[in-house]
């Protein structure tokens, strides 16, 4: 392949822009045509831990990066109300306790349930504590030392990241062209695309598309017609109402996520202001009251129009099509409830560098590709429908999502976790046990029983590993100053 071509320069295609002009070096032909007439879906700025990896491995200093992104850091997501009015719960970053022997800490600490020994669960959780005191600092690994448990990831202002790797993507070489596309022109006897045209007659040739133009999937859709699974039976949120509102004190170091009516909103601390949106679905709920029930929800004052999105819950059937893979919107979206799609765009990104075609695509490699993206969404589409099929909540839209059929590898993860708190990840699973461990607690999902290695400390043995996992939180946490100051220090926004 000698010639990539990018459609898109969205947050999907200046991801890709950036990393493939760091992997593949600056002898790669890499083109990206955007349009400033359709602009970019301009939301999207909760991300998870993963996305550390992807900013090293392109060199990024991360203080810079928060800095230039107007960003702050993220220890996890709160969830208020989804099991019921004045409820609430913590899916922290990073470890619960630690394993010990064969068992999981879980597995002490649900034992300790049943006899009524223990502290809850959270105060075991080194992010879950600093969150609740507002604190943050990347915590350093030191060698014979216990691991800090700490994961973080990032807020960010999701134009300004967009256009921090347009800098470093064109400093790696990547040649933008502003310019509408008209037309994807498509080789008449195979089908594979050879170029975009643009509004402006201009054609740009390429051997290799990536399809980063948002919702609409210009090529993978447009052209190559992919098809489309709908997931809206599982998740019926199908709208979308976004508005900034002015920055408040304290800046928390975690996006929040509240149940509404029929949906939720969030909540993502920025360092010049605060993102805010509602999910909703609409059939429960008109557009007027979506945005009335936001605009009633706002920490402060909001900084412009509520702004709608539409969105069909799902994905692209095909994500890689003859020389052609879609990233971001166009490869299909799930609801932002666990900060997912950018970080979707991101192993897309290094799915296709390992697959990444010579002179000729294969077959085999299109379908591996596939196959992975796959079960990727799916398992990332369970972990969503988790939250809402657990919830305690009794409005109409509540009742129906939890009333709703499930699928069966979520049904079955849910029974393993009821019958003996086990929880099964397989192979390469986006989201780790203690993850789906605190969401199933924190939505009130108490398994019957534990493993039995786990009765094998003694009583006061297992009151001291409890209490010892406690003080490590407690003390890692400590350590940390606050995250305004902490960012005040370290990567102030200019
Ligand atoms: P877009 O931003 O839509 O970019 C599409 C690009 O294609 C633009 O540059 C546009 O100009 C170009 N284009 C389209 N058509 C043409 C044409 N004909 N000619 C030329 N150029 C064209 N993700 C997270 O990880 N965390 C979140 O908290 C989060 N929140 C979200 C909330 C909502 C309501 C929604 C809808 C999404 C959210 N996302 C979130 C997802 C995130 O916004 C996207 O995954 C991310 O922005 C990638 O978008 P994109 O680049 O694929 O598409």
């Amino acid at each position: 392949m000698q010639k990539f071509v990018i459609a898109g320069g969205g947050t999907a295609g200046w991801m890709a822009a950036a990393a493939l002009s760091r992997f593949l070096g600056k002898q790669a032909n890499i083109t990206l045509v955007e349009s400033d007439a359709i602009g970019t879906v301009g939301v999207g700025e909760a991300t998870i831990p993963q996305i550390r990896l992807f900013n090293h491995g392109l060199g990024i200093d991360e203080n810079a990066f928060v800095a230039a992104t107007q960003g702050s850091f993220k220890l996890g997501i709160q969830f208020d109300g989804w099991s019921g009015d004045g409820q609430h719960y913590i899916h922290a970053f990073g470890n619960i306790g630690r394993q010990l022997g064969l068992v999981g800490y879980h597995h002490y600490w649900l034992r300790a349930l049943k006899s009524s020994k223990t502290n809850d669960l959270w105060s075991a959780s080194p992010c879950a504590v600093a969150s609740a005191e507002n604190r943050f600092a990347p915590v350093e690994e030191k060698p014979g030392q216990l691991p800090s448990g700490v994961a973080y990831a990032y807020h960010f202002d999701a134009g300004l990241y967009a256009k921090f790797l347009r800098q470093y993507a064109e400093a790696g070489g990547v040649k933008r062209i502003e310019g509408l596309i008209a037309d994807v022109r498509q080789d008449p006897e195979n089908g594979t695309i050879q170029s975009l045209q643009l509004e402006s007659g201009q054609l740009v040739e390429g051997d290799f598309f990536i399809d980063c133009s948002g919702f609409r999937g210009l090529l993978i859709e447009g052209a190559l017609n992919a098809g489309y699974d709908d997931w809206r039976h599982w998740l019926p949120c199908d709208r979308a109402v976004a508005v900034p509102c002015e920055a408040t004190k304290p800046l928390t170091p975690y996006t929040k996520s509240s149940a509404r009516k029929a949906g939720w909103q969030w909540r993502i601390p920025l360092q010049h202001r605060t993102g805010n949106g509602h999910v909703y679905s609409s059939a429960h709920m008109s557009d007027d009251e979506a945005a009335s029930i936001l605009l009633d929800n706002l920490d402060g004052c909001a900084l412009d129009e509520p702004r709608q999105l539409q969105f069909t819950t799902g994905k692209r059937t095909r994500a890689w099509v003859k020389n052609c893979v879609a990233l971001g919107l166009s490869a299909g979206f799930m609801e932002p409830l666990e900060s997912t799609s950018i970080h979707l765009i991101q192993s897309a990104i290094a799915r296709l560098l390992q697959l990444l075609p010579g002179d000729h695509i294969a077959e085999a490699d299109i379908a591996e590709y596939n196959r992975q993206t796959d079960f990727e969404w799916e398992r990332i589409r369970d972990f969503l429908i988790l939250h809402y099929h657990a919830n305690g909540r009794s409005e109409p839209f509540w009742q129906a999502v939890r009333d709703a059929e499930i699928p069966d590898s979520l049904a079955h993860k849910i029974a393993l976790f009821k019958a003996n708190g086990r929880i099964v990840r397989e192979h390469e699973e986006l989201f780790t046990e203690a993850g789906w461990l605190q969401v199933l607690i924190g939505q009130g999902i108490v398994p019957e029983g534990y493993h039995p290695l786990a009765d094998q400390l003694s009583e006061n043995d297992l009151v001291e590993f409890l209490k010892l996992a406690g003080q490590h939180a407690q003390r890692i946490a400590s350590r940390m100053p606050d995250h305004s100051d902490y960012i005040a220090r370290h990567c102030a926004a200019q």
